[in-house]
């Protein structure tokens, strides 16, 4: 009897020429005959697949097309889950791999003319948008955590597997440089730090030179070129965990941002990708024991203070091939560049606080929003029988600035002042120890002159009304 032929993905079928809709992703994940839960219902009722494969101790979460435009992660990650079992048997007794390829289902059935919803993206044609169905960005919702899409994978996924490491796929627009890959690490300051210095300074740098020796694949940190003061610099996004790497890196967990470059044909840039996430997951498993021991370790780790305020910095310099430059009006941003130049610069890929804050033994809060959005989070909380009477430190507000236009849907709030005591306390509502294994990300949540907390995301007040309360 003849095995039966193995499904090709849409990408495949058409040499490169389109992307997988959603009901071929369903029907080729269906073909795979792999167990599938459906992890949330998008806004416009598409179920979110979640397929799990292999059976290994260290559980890995790969999520691809949350900015839908950006088809090559949702292909690769089709293909992986097709070819390991065949091509990587051992890996699979080293790890659980829970995939989701299409993270946002309804942003890829926005299906448009690739010119306007990727400028400059060599490919496919056709392609969806990068919002969401009800028009978000939702790698900037991580901590407010508004989206189906975002609460269904905190259950299913964060709460539920609480995998080790998470990978994160897109594409990437900016700077004409000569890489086919660029990728990052957690950015924040406050992730656990050996968790930190393992991604940065070990396992990217190992995939890096092992890609570039076996396969002649280009990779670096990513970056964008762009004027610090005077000095031209190789300059990293943002350290805020509404990001979704940021954010599995505050939970003390390992993440991987990929982003490969646009201006690649999309064939090359399924092909990077695949590759590049082929490679973090071998590294993986190699040091599955240690990734393992530094999960543990980051749940146990507690810090006297955190940082609520943080600065770019730089690494050193390095030489990077950036495009040769010629006037914009000759250069075609949907293919790649053909003419390098050796430029050395500045590489800021990493961020320091410039203002901390003790964390406190508790925060003390009285707002049933705030409490459902913590539970969300998998924040440990204790629901008080009595009102809390003891002295308590309220939080008094020196300065606050209110942003003027909307960003994802939000006025942004800024708030500076101090934690003054002490309150004499007649509090009800709910007691949240620091002491627990999410501390970082409790503290980023409800620390007031946090810029991404729920304070700033104007989920809860400091003023007028005190929400939130501490122990110091
Ligand atoms: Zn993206």
């Amino acid at each position: 009897m003849p095995l039966q032929a193995k499904p090709q993905t849409r990408a495949e079928r058409t040499a490169y020429a389109e992307t997988s809709r959603y009901d071929d992703v369903i029907t080729f994940l269906e073909a795979l005959k792999l167990p599938i839960i459906w992890m949330a219902t998008s806004d416009q009722g598409r179920k979110v697949p979640l397929v799990t494969i292999g059976k290994g101790k260290l559980k890995v979460y790969v999520q691809a097309n949350i900015h839908a435009g950006e088809v090559e992660g949702k292909e690769a990650a089709l293909m992986l889950l097709r070819d390991l079992p065949s091509t990587h048997p051992k890996l699979l007794e080293k790890l659980t791999l829970f995939v989701c390829p299409i993270y946002n289902c309804d942003g890829n059935e926005k299906w448009g003319d690739g010119k306007r919803n990727r400028g400059s993206q060599d490919g496919p044609d056709v392609i969806g948008e990068r919002a969401n169905g009800a028009g978000l960005d939702i790698n900037r919702d991580c901590m407010k955590a508004e989206s189906p899409e975002m609460r269904g994978v905190l259950e299913n996924i964060y709460l539920k597997h609480d995998p080790a490491l998470v990978l994160d796929l897109h594409t990437t627009n900016g700077t004409r440089h000569g890489f086919h890959l660029t990728y990052s690490p957690p950015l924040s300051p406050n992730t656990d730090p050996d968790v930190l210095t393992y991604v940065r300074d070990t396992l990217l740098p190992t995939v890096r030179k092992k890609l570039d020796k076996d396969k002649a694949w280009k990779l670096f940190d990513y970056g964008n070129t762009e004027r610090r003061g005077t000095e031209r610099v190789w300059a990293t996004f943002g350290e805020e965990p509404r990001y979704v790497t940021n954010y599995a890196g505050l939970r003390g967990r390992l993440a991987v941002l990929s982003e490969a470059a646009s201006f690649l044909p999309f064939e090359t840039r399924v092909k990077v990708t695949y590759d590049f996430v082929l490679a973090v997951l071998e590294e993986a498993a190699k040091d599955s024991t240690k990734i393992q021991k530094l999960v543990k370790d980051a749940d146990k780790r507690r810090r006297s203070e955190l940082g609520v305020r943080f600065e770019m910095a730089p690494r050193g310099t390095e030489t990077i091939p950036l495009e040769k430059t010629r006037p914009e009006s000759e250069i075609d941003h949907r293919k790649a560049p053909t003419e390098f130049e050796q430029v050395t610069l500045p590489i800021w890929d990493r961020f320091k606080p410039i203002q901390s804050r003790p964390v406190p033994k508790a925060y003390l809060v009285h707002d049933d929003s705030v409490i459902a959005l913590l539970q969300r989070h998998g924040i440990q909380m204790k629901n008080l029988a009595t009102p809390y009477t003891r002295a308590v430190q309220a939080f008094v507000v020196r300065q606050k600035s209110v942003g003027r236009v909307a960003f994802q849907g939000h006025k942004l709030v800024q708030v500076e002042g101090e934690w003054v005591a002490p309150t004499t306390g007649n509090i009800g509502g709910w007691i949240v120890p620091t002491d627990q294994p999410r501390q970082a990300l409790l503290f980023h949540l409800l620390e007031p002159e946090s810029l991404d907390g729920l304070v700033a995301w104007g989920l809860t007040e400091v003023e007028p009304q005190i929400m939130i309360f501490r122990l110091p």
